[in-house]
């Protein structure tokens, strides 16, 4: 292969832009920022941009076409765009993480009795939940809280042990809390519910 440089600098580089470096390029060119926010499902992973889910390829499509341009690059959050007119755009994409109508709608809220109550580094409680998912554990419903996540699961007790060991290789500051919800009376036994407290 031959080696392209830039017109302006010198620079080798593969990637060129009309000639220049990216840096190069860059300076000539008038700069915008602009900012978004999306959501990512916790479950399916789907975008929701504007109230519209999307997969990431098409997000990006999405993008391209509101902006009026070609992604030149994707970095992180920040998605640079070449527009028509040549100006650069860079979107900053700020995300938080939530339930799209879909899974919601697929997830019965009334059948746990198990709820996950992750408090603190929402990085942590990401990782939690992707570990959940990844184990297989169905969450049923998941609840997004200022101070953190409420985590919704049926449960037998092996799952219930496994799942409490899988967070424990994140913290030893968890509470448990039996309460009782109804009494049945076919076996004769009280229904709890159980709530576990999180401290990440
Ligand atoms: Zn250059
Ligand atoms: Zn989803």
């Amino acid at each position: 292969m031959y080696k392209r440089f830039c017109v302006n600098c010198g620079k080798e580089t593969k990637d060129l832009v009309d000639g220049l470096c990216r840096e190069c390029y860059i300076k000539t060119r008038k700069q915008e920022e602009k900012e978004i926010e999306i959501k990512v499902c916790y479950i399916c992973g789907f975008i929701i941009f504007e109230n519209k889910k999307y997969d990431s390829k098409n997000f990006y499509k999405k993008l391209e076409k509101k902006f009026g341009g070609k992604i030149i690059k994707i970095e992180e959050n920040i998605v640079e765009i070449k527009k028509e007119s040549d100006d650069i755009l860079l979107i900053k994409i700020y995300y938080r993480k939530d339930l799209c109508k879909d899974c919601k709608r697929v997830l019965n809220k009334k059948s746990y009795n198990y709820v996950i109550q992750l408090r603190g580094d929402i990085k942590k409680i990401e990782e939690i939940i992707a570990i959940l998912n990844k184990n297989g554990y169905l969450i049923k419903n998941i609840e997004n809280l200022d101070n953190g996540v409420d985590l919704f699961l049926d449960l037998n007790k092996k799952g219930f042990k496994t799942l409490l060991k899988k967070i424990k290789n994140y913290t030893k500051n968890i509470k448990i809390t039996k309460k009782v919800i109804s009494y049945d009376k076919q076996s004769n036994r009280y229904k709890y519910k159980v709530f576990i407290s999180v401290r990440l």
